[in-house]
């Protein structure tokens, strides 16, 4: 879809009409490059572009109408899991902070698998984060719940303006792949094709395996938007919360925590303070007794030969954190 006119910078700029700032709303949601030209006030929650995600939630209630099923249910938890390993282990751990290398084949599937979760694509997510750790805590972050409060910090700061513009200048070294800068142009392709695909397995086990008790409602509501949103929520309790609740093992210059529940609800994201006290190691969990599932993930995925170079946590700092 190519970028309104309006928001062609090579064009004058007048004050667009209100059919025109719907047409620009509507391309946002389809495609970024329009909210990137977009250079209206960015501190500002824009409710049009914001309208899909909100509607994710209000879709969450269809369950008292769909009913549930194991299946369903089990359909739900799978794709948390592996999303959340997705985001934890790529578009964190691998795309923003280079712990590990790996192949452009599996660098292009967990992309594709991290884009499915509604958290935008993998070069708008490794910006936005380099950016956090640049500024931990300091006006120029902008979901530290210290400088900006609770909600902003968890949602609000997704929804806003310049929240969806991607810091080109941070991720260079990613930006050079075409099917990256594919993914995070149409965002919401990935979802979508999700969305419909598990309405057509719940359709498709309603005909053929009845005893399951499902239908395609009931996979597009559990499947995808309960799935989806529970997922969204517990990925960015690591900027509100684990900036606020937990014990801070290292004296970083951040307010960041080490937060057990957080690290079992996240795979290991929890252990927020080790991490933002060295951010160079895969494994986020320092103590044998820190439960760290993505990197037991990325273990396995180095024993099938997936993922290699794994960096370790330093001998130094594993030292520091024992004398704790
Ligand atoms: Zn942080
Ligand atoms: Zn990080």
């Amino acid at each position: 879809m190519p970028v309104p006119a309006t928001l062609d910078p090579s064009q004058p700029s007048t004050a667009p009409s209100a059919m025109q700032r719907t047409r620009i709303a509507v391309a946002r949601w389809f495609d970024t490059a329009a909210a990137e030209a977009d250079n209206a006030d960015s501190e500002r929650i824009d409710w049009l572009r914001a309208l899909p995600f909100l509607a994710m939630h209000l879709a969450c209630l269809a369950v008292f109408w769909v009913g549930v099923s194991h299946i369903a249910v089990a359909v739900a938890v799978v794709l948390y899991a592996v999303r959340m390993f997705a985001i934890t282990g790529f578009y964190h751990r691998y795309f923003s902070h280079k712990t590990f290398r790996t192949s452009r084949a599996v660098q292009f599937t967990f992309a594709l698998i991290g884009a499915s979760c509604v958290q935008r694509g993998p070069l708008w997510w490794a910006a936005h984060h380099r950016n956090h750790h640049r500024h931990a805590d300091t006006p120029n972050d902008v979901h530290s719940p210290v400088v900006h409060g609770l909600w902003r910090s968890h949602v609000g700061w997704f929804l806003t303006r310049g929240g969806f513009r991607t810091d080109w200048e941070r991720i260079r070294d990613l930006a050079r792949f075409p099917e990256l800068r594919w993914l995070d142009r149409y965002d919401i392709l990935i979802p979508l094709l999700l969305a419909v695909a598990l309405f057509l397995l719940g359709g498709w086990l309603e005909t053929a395996a009845p005893e399951l008790g499902t239908d395609a409602w009931q996979m597009l509501v559990w499947g995808f938007f309960v799935s989806t949103i529970v997922l969204f929520h517990a990925t960015v309790t690591i900027n509100s919360l684990a900036h606020r609740f937990g014990k801070r093992r290292f004296a970083t210059r951040d307010d960041s925590r080490n937060n057990l529940w957080l690290a079992l609800l996240t795979f290991g994201e929890g252990w927020h303070n080790n991490h933002h006290f060295f951010p160079g190691s895969a494994r986020q969990g320092f103590r044998w007794w820190e439960i760290d599932l993505t990197y037991y993930g990325l273990r396995t995925m180095a024993m099938l030969r997936l993922v290699h170079d794994l960096k370790p946590v330093p001998a130094w700092v594993a030292a520091k954190a024992r004398a704790s």
